[in-house]
């Protein structure tokens, strides 16, 4: 074994290559072991790609709120161009959403009513029947995944960080003083090991001999569909149910479609359930003018939340983790919150308060600790 790096981090996703480069910025030596030939391979390859301030629980809400700014502005050494592509967000409400958009709307500035005729003005594909809100977020944006998960990868080599691939842990224990890491590319070893594993991340814990945390892999399809004949198509809002039934939005040139299915699995190389992706297209279908014809392309990602839908962030408490950090539960938000909580975890890992502008916006670490008191069951 001739890995010595400061922190080992396992997963090459959003989270593990985001995280990673903060630390390498803080002179850390920093290996990524990504189980993969290609970090981002899993959940990061398979976003919907959008940025939506008003989304998730609070600490997420903080996240995005801290994010936002780097991925319009980011410095000149990391992105030659920002990663925001404005796309604003229309939330429709069917009877049964109607308190949920209200209380939502009511309780977020960046949210504004907006009458229906003028939701459908902007989307003339959207039926108004049975709607009776609709709410807009003028701010939303589309993210250019790939490009900040590239800009972040080659932050952390210029830095010194190494990535190795097809380096799945198989084995992983304490041993004096180190974290040590078995994987088909070798031995590694760490004082402090991330766990960054996304969907794996629960079961990257047990191999640790550690207390289980319950981390729910949630399913969640994709599938793109011809554009519809519209002039002015690429220029429409993403727009969603706030009922979580489906939402919609133009992408290169198809209309990308999600049933918004949350379906519980095992860590898996995700794909799409037919019958599943199939409601769901019925439920666009009734809610649209469009039939759908032909499906050009459709893939599936795992969206991993803890029970309370905030994320995992920080050391182990528990019995036999001392040095184990966990990065993990992310959800429906990795990408959207990737910069702000990697500030935040950087400066965690090396004991430092929660950063600005995060401890202005009132970011509670105690919210996020892994062993925190938690819902048995997943919540909504
Ligand atoms: C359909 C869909 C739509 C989404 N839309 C959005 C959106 O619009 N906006 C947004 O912000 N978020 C969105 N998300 C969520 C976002 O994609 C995730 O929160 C984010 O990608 C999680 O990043 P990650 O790095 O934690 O996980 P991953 O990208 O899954 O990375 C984890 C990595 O760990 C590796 N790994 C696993 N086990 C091991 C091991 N034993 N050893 C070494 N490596 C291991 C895996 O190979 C993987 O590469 C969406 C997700 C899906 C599925």
């Amino acid at each position: 074994m001739s890995e010595t790096p400061d922190v080992l981090i396992l997963g090459g996703g959003i989270a593990g290559a985001s995280l990673g480069a903060e630390l390498a910025a803080d002179g850390a030596a920093v290996t990524v072991l990504e189980a993969e030939d290609q970090p981002g391979y899993h959940a990061t390859g398979r976003s919907a790609a959008h940025f939506i301030e008003c989304y998730g629980p609070p600490a997420v809400r903080a996240f995005n709120r801290a994010t936002r700014p780097f991925l319009e502005s980011p410095p000149a050494d990391f992105a030659a161009h920002g990663f925001l592509k404005g796309r604003p967000l229309v939330w429709f409400a069917y009877e049964t959403g109607r308190a949920a958009l209200e209380a939502l709307t009511a309780a977020e500035s960046c949210l504004s009513p907006l009458p229906v005729e003028e939701a459908v003005r902007r989307c003339p594909i959207l039926k108004p029947d049975g709607i009776v809100a609709c709410s807009v977020e003028e701010t939303a944006a589309d993210i250019d995944v790939a490009g900040l998960h590239q800009s972040y990868l080659a932050k952390l080599k210029r830095l010194g960080g190494r990535v190795v691939v097809k380096a799945r842990a198989q084995a992983v224990r304490r041993e004096g003083g180190c974290w040590r890491v078995e994987t088909p590319a070798g031995a590694y070893a760490a004082p402090i090991l991330v766990n960054a594993a996304g969907a794996w991340a629960g079961e990257v814990g047990r191999m640790a001999g550690l207390p289980p945390i319950a981390l729910n892999p949630l399913r969640r399809s994709a599938a793109l569909l011809p554009a519809p004949a519209y002039e002015g198509f690429e220029a429409w809002p993403l727009m969603g149910d706030i009922g979580e039934r489906f939402y919609f939005k133009p992408e290169a040139g198809k209309l990308l479609v999600s049933p918004a299915d949350e379906v519980p699995v095992a860590p898996h190389d995700a794909y799409v359930d037919d019958m599943a992706l199939a409601e769901g297209l019925h439920r666009f279908e009734e809610g649209t003018t469009v039939t759908v014809e032909r499906v050009e392309s459709s893939w599936a990602g795992l969206r991993t939340f803890a029970n309370d839908r905030q994320p995992l962030v920080g050391f182990d408490e528990a019995e036999g983790g001392e040095g184990f950090f966990w990065y993990a539960g992310q959800g429906g938000y990795g990408i959207q919150t990737s910069v702000g909580m990697a500030w935040n975890a950087a400066a965690q890992l090396q004991g430092r308060p929660v950063p600005e502008p995060l401890a202005g916006l009132g970011l509670d670490r105690a919210a996020l600790d892994p062993r925190r008191p938690m819902p048995t069951a997943l919540g909504h």
